[in-house]
């Protein structure tokens, strides 16, 4: 067993996917991690991993299996090993390449530092991928929802979430404090907390290239940098020129920039060209609310993206729905963009449709592709036939909710019947 991994143990009926020449080598039954998370964590996360066994005994019968290792974070992790992440759950989280994950609880303005952000810190996941899109049948809020098809890339390891913080009143906010006026005359009162916002091109740039490079896989038509640049200029202003930069100095022959079509193209995207552009990220908000199709794959720093998902995911009937996806070059793992959900902790009335979709992600991530789409579709269907949990039922006079549980039957049942 790998030094540091002294307290759980890998199943030993699979085997671990491994990375390749920059890709990975997936086997026939893969050790695939999984966290159960806070709160609601753990019946969304055994509704998944139930609904990706079923798709992929669906579509590749006994010839592919996921072998489940479970891992630890969280209260759980506290209540067994004594640490809310344990150094094995990262390294356990590196051996299986890939994991599945829960909500982790992280309290608000105390307490520890968030544990999300500390694993995609650690595992360097610099890109969090969020798709957006409309499912039939979803009450949703936006009247242009079944024209909602968005991939949100947010950078995922640096912005003021970079957790570079300090208390007000703290003796190193008053040495900053004395450093800036200092240095820079720049004038704080004793009672400010400080926060630092770093935005490096290193960093910005390796994210606008898995942004691009899904956008050509996925043959989609736009690419938007989000950034607040004419306020944030040597921070979120760099982010969008070194996106451009990324853009035309490394897939030139794949895009057209906005001011390529308006000059050159008669105000018309040429054909089989990418478009880039960026919005300021107020006028982003609008954009997605008030013209959505204009819209496909938007590349934000870390904060924005946040906001963007959120709200982007409720124009379509809320985060129930939203799946994520944390990638860096080797380690991926995915779960529902929401929280924790306290108040439906342990009801068994949850939407487990976030974290099944996340599991999907997964399985495309690692290649298997089919039952990827086979779990989309059958979420799809199972809610366009009226079968829902109750975040969508509340919005209907005559539909009955389904529980977690029962939800994920359905989902399985329509899965087999696909
Ligand atoms: P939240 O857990 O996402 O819940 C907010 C509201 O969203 C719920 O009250 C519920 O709305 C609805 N909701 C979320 N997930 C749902 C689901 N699966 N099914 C049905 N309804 C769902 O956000 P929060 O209350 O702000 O955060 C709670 C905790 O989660 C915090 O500690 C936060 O830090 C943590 N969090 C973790 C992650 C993560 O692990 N990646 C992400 C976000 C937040 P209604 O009340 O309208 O029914």
């Amino acid at each position: 067993m790998r030094p540091g991994l002294e307290r759980i143990k890998p199943p030993s009926d699979g085997s671990f996917i491994e990375y390749i020449d920059g890709s990975y080598k997936v086997p026939d039954k893969p050790i695939i991690a999984y966290i159960e998370g806070d709160g609601i964590g753990p019946e969304v996360t055994s509704s998944a991993r139930a609904v990706l066994d079923a798709a992929v005994e669906k579509v590749y019968g006994k010839a592919r299996r996921i072998v489940w290792w479970e891992l630890y974070a969280g209260y759980k992790a506290e209540k067994l090993f004594g640490s809310l992440l344990p150094e094995d759950t990262l390294t356990g989280m590196m051996m299986a390449k890939v994991t599945l994950k829960g909500p982790l609880e992280t309290p608000i303005g105390t307490g520890h530092r968030s544990l999300n952000v500390t694993i995609r810190q650690r595992l360097d996941l610099y890109s969090n991928i969020r798709p957006v899109k409309y499912f039939r049948g979803v009450p949703a809020p936006s009247r242009y929802a079944d024209k909602i098809n968005l991939i949100i890339f947010r950078e995922n390891t640096e912005d003021v979430y970079a957790g570079i913080e300090w208390q007000a009143g703290s003796r190193e906010a008053l040495k900053v404090i004395e450093f800036l006026h200092r240095e820079f005359g720049i004038e704080l009162t004793p009672d400010t907390g400080i926060g630092l916002k770093p935005i490096s091109e290193w960093r910005t740039k390796r994210h606008a290239r898995k942004a691009l490079r899904y956008a050509i896989k996925h043959g989609r038509r736009v690419v938007t940098f989000m950034h607040k640049g004419n306020i944030m200029k040597y921070t979120e202003g760099a982010f969008v020129n070194w996106g451009y930069e990324v853009a035309l100095n490394e897939f030139r022959e794949y895009v057209v920039t906005e001011k390529e079509v308006n000059e050159q193209y008669g105000g018309k995207q040429p054909e089989g060209k990418i478009l880039v552009n960026d919005r300021v990220a107020d006028n982003m908000f609008q954009q997605i609310i008030t013209r959505p199709w204009d819209y496909d794959v938007i590349v934000t720093p870390n904060l924005n993206g946040d906001y963007l998902s959120d709200a982007a995911s409720a124009l379509v009937g809320g985060i129930g729905l939203a799946p994520g996806l944390n990638a860096g070059d080797i380690y991926a793992f995915a779960e529902p963009v929401h929280g924790t959900a306290p108040k439906y902790a342990g009801k068994g009335v949850a939407n487990p449709s976030a974290t099944i979709l996340a599991g999907a992600m997964l399985l495309e991530h690692i290649g298997w592709v089919e039952a990827s789409n086979l779990i989309w579709r059958a979420v799809e269907e199972t809610i366009a036939s009226g079968k829902m949990t109750q975040d969508l039922a509340r919005h209907y006079e005559n539909v009955k909710p389904l529980s977690t549980k029962e939800f994920t039957e359905a989902v399985i049942e329509t899965l087999k019947s696909l």
